[in-house]
């Protein structure tokens, strides 16, 4: 199928119901798919009747690659690739149809033809082109017969003002609203499987994500921070460009290890590590924090430790994986393929010093007693201070 002309389209998702605002939606979804689509070619991009048009301007354009790209970016609920056809002569729109679907159809028993004709001036009614197309894709298909009710294959062919496009139908994409139009938050990203996953479902709820990451050479390796690194970079299809922030992590946490009580040391940590994001996420205009917890999961996610996790912070958490099952949490991170960068066997900051007996009621007051016993504030200051930033740019 050398010289087809293609096109992809992207039904748009929760965008069409945003009424007053939905132009501003629409611009963002664009604006999004545009980056995403800009190194592997020009294209041009409309919109119409709940439906984007991602129209290749130049050709030579790898669109294996871009139907794949365009896929992940939020906004859209269901994505095709179509062929850019000629309407005037219509046995050639046949002779179109046979081509492009054929690989489809040579492997079916069963198909039907789906015609829309939003041209109303077109010469043939849809059910017409039905009647039509189907007969001509029989004559040339013997092994096919027509089941209009469950077809495994679905030839659609759409009159359109210009063109024809021709397709076999909707995969889903990546649904959820663009990035970029909720708000800013810092993602907690440790080497595990659950917070990437976390990170990609605020994402897809239009949150701009940055993500950051607690490092305690020498107790943890190089290879830990890169490992997560490679993380960030793999939800970067989801989430755009990210800013991902590394903080050294080691003289908070032998601070902790000397002076505070062995069975509340995860969670005066995890209070610790919450008090040097917020700062990093105010200093940078963000609102609010994500971590991968699920309810339960281990010590330092029962309900008591979150709660004083929680009453330790000025911003609010969110959670999104709270209420999942670890086989949930992975088949998302199967999903999103973080799942074999996560199960690398690399020790995190937080398998450090862990406490033999941690305690699973642990209350706020009795944190706040044990952080104020000791005078963080220096190491604080000094970690934040310290904190690297890179850009992690998409993954092409
Ligand atoms: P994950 O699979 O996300 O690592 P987990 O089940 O291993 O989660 P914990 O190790 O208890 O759970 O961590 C809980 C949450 O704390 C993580 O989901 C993450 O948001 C945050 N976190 C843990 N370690 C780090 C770290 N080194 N840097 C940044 N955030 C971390
Ligand atoms: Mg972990």
């Amino acid at each position: 199928m050398e010289n087809v002309k293609e096109i992809i389209l992207l039904k748009e998702g929760e965008i069409a119901l945003k009424g007053l605002n939905r132009r501003t939606f629409e611009d963002a979804f664009i604006k999004n798919l545009r980056y995403r689509l800009k190194p592997l070619g020009k294209f041009n991009y409309t919109s119409s009747q709940s439906m984007i048009y991602a129209e290749p301007a130049e050709d030579g354009i790898d669109f294996d690659e871009a139907f794949s790209r365009a896929s992940k970016v939020f906004g859209a609920n269901a994505v095709c690739r179509a062929m850019i056809a000629e309407k005037g002569d219509f046995d050639k729109l046949c002779a179109d149809a046979l081509e492009y679907c054929g690989p489809e159809l040579e492997t079916a028993r069963t198909f039907k033809v789906s015609a829309k004709r939003s041209d109303k001036r077109y010469p043939m009614k849809s059910p017409e082109i039905c009647a039509e197309l189907g007969g001509y894709i029989m004559e040339r298909c013997p092994w096919l017969s027509v089941d209009i009710h469950e077809p495994q294959v679905t030839v659609n062919i759409e009159i359109r003002d210009k063109n024809a496009y021709i397709h076999t139908g909707n995969k889903p994409a990546a649904g959820g609203i663009p990035v970029g139009t909720s708000g800013k938050a810092l993602l907690m990203l440790s080497g595990g499987i659950d917070s990437p996953v976390a990170g990609y479902m605020m994402a897809k709820r239009g949150v701009k994500v940055s993500a950051i990451h607690y490092v305690s050479p020498p107790y943890t390796s190089d290879r830990a921070r890169i490992k997560v690194e490679r993380l960030c970079e793999k939800i970067t299809p989801y989430c755009g460009d990210m800013e991902f922030y590394c903080v050294p992590f080691t003289r908070i946490q032998e601070a902790i290890r000397d002076n505070c009580p062995e069975e509340l040391f995860t969670v005066i940590m995890r209070c610790l590590m919450i008090e040097i994001a917020q700062r990093i996420a105010e200093r940078e205009g963000m609102q609010a924090l994500i971590t991968g917890e699920s309810v339960g999961q281990v010590a330092s996610q029962t309900m008591d430790a979150l709660v004083c996790t929680d009453s330790f912070s000025r911003m609010p958490i969110f959670r999104p994986v709270i209420g999942m099952d670890k086989s949930e949490i992975t088949i998302t991170a199967r999903k999103i393929d973080t799942f074999d960068i996560s199960i690398e066997p690399y020790e995190d900051c937080c398998t450090v010093f862990t406490p033999k007996h941690p305690k699973t009621r642990p209350t706020a007051e009795l944190i706040r007693q044990a952080i104020a016993a000791f005078d963080f504030e220096p190491l604080l200051a000094e970690a934040t201070e310290n904190t690297e930033r890179k850009h992690i740019k998409i993954l092409n």
